[in-house]
């Protein structure tokens, strides 16, 4: 059988049984049930685990598993994780990768190599075997006075985010631009909460490609890169789409960015999107972009947890995490001394702060949350919690106002509500995002509190807070919301008077590259398979056709892949034993 041919753009990718005929490849998989969504866990099951695998690797006919020793070698000294990868520009993939390729196999170490005790065949270790040239020259990774030129979408984390990131670039020898004209770098700090977002960013691209296209040979090539939330959510797709753009870098990586751009300068695309449990950026301090600003931004926690099933951001920013209360008491002093009069602490969901570095303070009992109110997660415990970092933080300077958003309905217990009442130095405003005014949608929204319960806290926050301002965010047209629903979310804000009010229209976002009418299931190997829901034989019952239920096993012939996910067509309903036979 003759290789199939892989496109240009993954070459240079860890071995994945992507983009060429996969051939014939059968896998029994259970069904999930439907519309569950990806971050679900689904039934799975195949047969022969082996001879799935044994099967790709005939039909591929180009012994992937070496491949696969012989490319992940080579990430290790290249790159700190799997997820960062780089992607050799097609020309010079075209005549070098092939050949590149099959010396590498065959002077590739042998199993001798692994084994610490071997004796490993001496004329592979002599000198006349060169030990490949490292990645990356530690000068390339410097900015070389490169100028660069940021450009800053979507929320306040974003407007830090920049700062975060150019804070990495100034160290390494970047300079900082405002004129886009004399950029040598362009990098997009983006955001994919609504669809609306993520159009402007394409559009902006296809005005920077005119001109990367335009530039003068007699420059250097211009670069140009997507980060935060978008570079996280859409990945492959703006690598293979917009091939003007050089590097990705996803929320958790912008530490990755001088290497990133040393990649990108010998002309290849050049992307990092693996999300961190722990990344704050504790130790940068952002760079203030405007010397003479009265106030800043002061990040204290990333990701969230709370998986409303509308958002998007649990999967560009991952995990819930907070910085230590040291790390911010020292950037809000530096503030105070900077002169500056108000900072306004940011995060997803900022009060659900929890600082379990220090490890005395990890007994401690859980605050309560909001009365009538829930978490989708298991419930957390111990750590420095918010009020104790807003007590601290309001302590640094008593001239200096303290802000933060966005906070979480759920998060508010009285100690919070306690310490904004009594120090004159915390703002008197809550911003309280309702998202709708109707139980029902709240529930489908799987935001954790009813109308009456979110009610009962303004009325508590009102009480408690004299002349507090109240604002607020909401979503119009969610799916499955009536008329009557939304006259309840109007009642909401005619009942609340808030002083401000944000107010959304939905926007689907996909979580699963899978469409409404596909099916899902696990194959042993733990891989995720896509099939249209279609009508199939029961090899039990001949003759009779049924459609895949949760929980059935059903055999499916794998027509396409991508490096996470499986596609192809259902065959039969079967059973674990029959399928047996049939692989
Ligand atoms: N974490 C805060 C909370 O939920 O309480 C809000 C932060 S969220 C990043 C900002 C706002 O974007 C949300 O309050 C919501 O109103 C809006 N939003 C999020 N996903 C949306 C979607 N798919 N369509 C429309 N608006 C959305
Ligand atoms: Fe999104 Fe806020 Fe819900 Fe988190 S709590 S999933 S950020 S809307």
């Amino acid at each position: 059988m003759t290789r199939p041919e892989v496109p240009a753009e993954r070459k240079s990718f860890v071995y994945q049984p992507s983009g060429g005929p996969v051939a014939e490849w059968y896998l029994s998989v259970a069904c999930e049930e439907p519309g569950r969504t990806a971050g679900d866990r689904g039934l799975f099951s195949a047969m022969h685990p082996l001879q799935c695998v044994l099967q790709v690797q005939r039909s591929l006919g180009w012994g992937p598993l070496a491949s696969v020793s012989w490319l992940s070698l080579r990430m290790c000294r290249a790159h700190s994780s799997l997820s960062s990868t780089t992607c050799p520009s097609p020309e010079r993939q075209e005549d070098g990768a092939r050949k590149d390729f099959s010396s590498r196999l065959a002077t590739g170490p042998t199993f001798q190599h692994f084994l610490k005790s071997a004796s490993a065949p001496q004329e592979k270790l002599s000198s006349e075997v060169e030990d490949p040239p490292p990645y990356l020259m530690m000068d390339e990774l410097l900015g070389r006075e490169r100028k660069v030129y940021l450009e800053t979408y979507g929320c306040q984390m974003n407007v830090n985010d920049t700062e975060i990131a150019w804070s990495i670039l100034q160290k390494s020898g970047y300079l900082r631009t405002s004129n886009l004209q004399e950029a040598d770098v362009i990098l997009l700090v983006t955001c994919s909460i609504r669809e609306k977002a993520e159009q402007t960013i394409w559009n902006r691209l296809h005005q920077l490609k005119a001109l990367k296209t335009r530039r003068p040979r007699s420059r250097v090539p211009l670069r140009i890169g997507i980060l935060g939330c978008m570079a996280e959510r859409l990945k492959e797709e703006i690598l293979n789409r917009e091939k003007m753009v050089d590097v990705l870098a996803g929320p958790d990586a912008y530490r990755d960015l001088p290497r990133l751009l040393a990649v990108a300068e010998s002309g290849q695309q050049a992307a990092n999107v693996l999300l961190s449990l722990d990344e704050t950026y504790a130790d940068v301090m952002p760079v203030q972009t405007s010397p003479s600003a009265t106030s800043a931004f002061v990040s204290i926690m990333r990701g969230c947890d709370n998986m409303c099933s509308y958002c998007i951001v649990p999967f560009t920013r991952g995990r819930e995490r907070s910085r230590p209360v040291a790390s911010i008491l020292e950037e809000v002093k530096k503030l105070s001394e900077q002169g500056l009069k108000e900072v306004t602490l940011l995060g997803q969901n900022v009060n659900s702060f929890r600082d379990n570095s220090e490890v005395q303070f990890n007994n401690a009992v859980s605050t309560n949350l909001s009365r009538g109110f829930a978490t989708n997660y298991k419930a957390k415990q111990g750590g420095l919690r918010f009020a104790h970092l807003l007590d601290q933080v309001s302590r640094v300077d008593p001239e200096m106002r303290i802000r933060f958003t966005s906070p979480h309905p759920k998060d508010f217990p009285d100690e919070v509500l306690q310490l904004i009442h009594e120090r004159d130095n915390i703002c008197k405003q809550i911003h309280l995002p309702a998202q709708s005014g109707s139980s029902r949608v709240l529930e489908a929204m799987r935001r954790g509190y009813s109308r009456e319960a979110y009610v009962e806290l303004v009325h508590h926050i009102k009480e408690s807070i004299p002349g507090v301002s109240l604002s607020s965010d909401f979503i119009a047209g969610f799916c499955g919301e009536t008329e009557e629903d939304h006259v309840q979310t109007v009642s909401l804000l005619r009942e609340v008077q808030y002083n401000m009010g944000f107010l959304f229209a939905y926007s689907m976002r996909q979580l699963s590259k899978r469409s409404a009418t596909d099916l899902c299931g696990r194959n042993d190997g733990n891989l995720k398979v896509i099939f249209p829901d279609a009508d199939m034989e029961d090899v039990n019952n001949p003759g009779l056709r049924v459609r895949a239920q949760p929980g059935d096993y059903v055999l499916v012939k794998i027509t396409s892949a991508s490096s996470q996910t499986l596609r192809g067509h259902v065959l039969c309903r079967t059973t674990l034993k029959d399928s047996s036979a049939n692989c």
